[in-house]
């Protein structure tokens, strides 16, 4: 009942986000998002990785919305208004432009765009002498809102060989964002695009916490370095967890240092298990599918970034039992609810 009264008296407060992000991808960073969505229960899921979404397979959401995603433009040429000069092929330097129907007497003077290689420039239509070019909002995938057993999930699928993916990134946070005021949610869990390119950008700007997820070896130290100059470019405060940090110590002693040289947080480590596998074959997340181990140590991971979100010294022991409530008692998930004061 305590719960009830708080989470009502917690609305009006603004809604944090907790980006979780790693150099690559397969560095774990999904499982840990799906696990902290099963330990946090009254979050918002924003899956950012539009480009390899993978979330949806342990989370296993119903789709209630849908829509297509327009993040760009692409050249369309009217056949009845092309002179056939071929200007628009020599000058795409995309070489999206062809001869249309080769052979065919009516045709072959005309041109026409492959939609795959179309990257939207507009130099075609700007110079064709004929005016026979239209730039058209492109179709470049499709957005979901969806219900899962954790709470909502926004997420996305980017077409094959589409671009714009930032911007679909930025579609999907809104969308949860605005999702979490709604409901009262005072967290929205980001599974961030791996990298640092465009959609990472987008995963991470004005975010509340990064979680950096990398593993014990040379590339996973240069990953961590590239994620972190990118986070204190934005100003964004950050975390690092070496994930598998027992299949090389040294090494996940070594990222641990550098971190803290750079003024970065150090989460937690999480050790190799094949439990990790075994979990996702069961499509379920790793704190639903075992109670100690490595699921304890995504409990403590998680801990100690509520803790960093939910800064109330007060709020510590709420937060031990709301975890061990959420991990012991799989029955008493809907008690143990993301509460906090921040
Ligand atoms: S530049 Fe215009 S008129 Fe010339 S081939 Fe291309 S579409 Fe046709
Ligand atoms: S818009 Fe650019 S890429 Fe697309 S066909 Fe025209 S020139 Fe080529």
């Amino acid at each position: 009942m305590n719960a009830l009264i708080h989470i009502h008296s917690e609305r009006e407060r603004p809604v944090k986000e907790l980006v979780v992000l790693s150099g690559k991808g397969g560095t774990g960073k999904t499982s840990l998002v799906a696990s902290f969505a099963a330990l946090a229960e009254n979050a918002v899921l924003a899956d950012c990785d539009v480009d390899a979404a993978d979330l949806h397979l342990v989370a296993a959401p119903r789709i209630e919305r849908r829509a297509f995603f327009t993040g760009g433009k692409q050249a369309a040429i009217d056949p009845s208004l092309c002179a056939g000069c071929g200007r628009c092929e020599d000058l795409c330097r995309f070489h999206a432009i062809q001869a249309m129907a080769p052979g065919d007497q009516v045709w072959a003077a005309t041109r026409r765009v492959d939609p795959l290689a179309c990257e939207g420039c507009g130099v075609c239509a700007w110079f064709c002498p004929a005016q026979a070019i239209q730039m058209n909002p492109a179709v470049n995938g499709e957005w979901f809102v969806s219900a899962t057993r954790f709470g909502p999930m926004v997420h996305a699928r980017l077409g094959a060989a589409e671009e714009n993916s930032g911007k679909l990134v930025s579609l999907v946070r809104t969308t949860a964002k605005e999702i979490a005021s709604e409901r009262g949610s005072a967290l929205v869990l980001i599974d961030g695009s791996p990298g640092v390119g465009c959609p990472v950008i987008a995963s991470v700007t004005g975010a509340s916490l990064a979680l950096i997820v990398t593993e014990p070896t040379p590339s996973g130290l240069h990953d961590m370095e590239r994620v972190a100059a990118l986070v204190a470019h934005f100003r964004i405060p950050a975390a690092v967890c070496v994930n598998k940090w027992d299949l090389n110590e040294a090494m996940t002693g070594l990222i641990e240092e550098n971190a803290l040289r750079r003024g970065l947080s150090l989460a937690g480590r999480v050790r190799y298990d094949r439990l990790a596998t075994q979990a996702q074959i069961a499509e379920k997340t790793i704190v639903e599918y075992a109670g100690d181990g490595l699921a304890a140590e995504i409990r403590a991971l998680w801990q100690k970034l509520f803790a960093r979100l939910a800064p109330d010294a007060n709020r510590k022991d709420e937060v031990k039992s709301s975890v061990s409530a959420s991990a012991s008692a799989p029955q008493n998930r809907t008690k143990a609810r993301w509460l906090p004061r921040c």
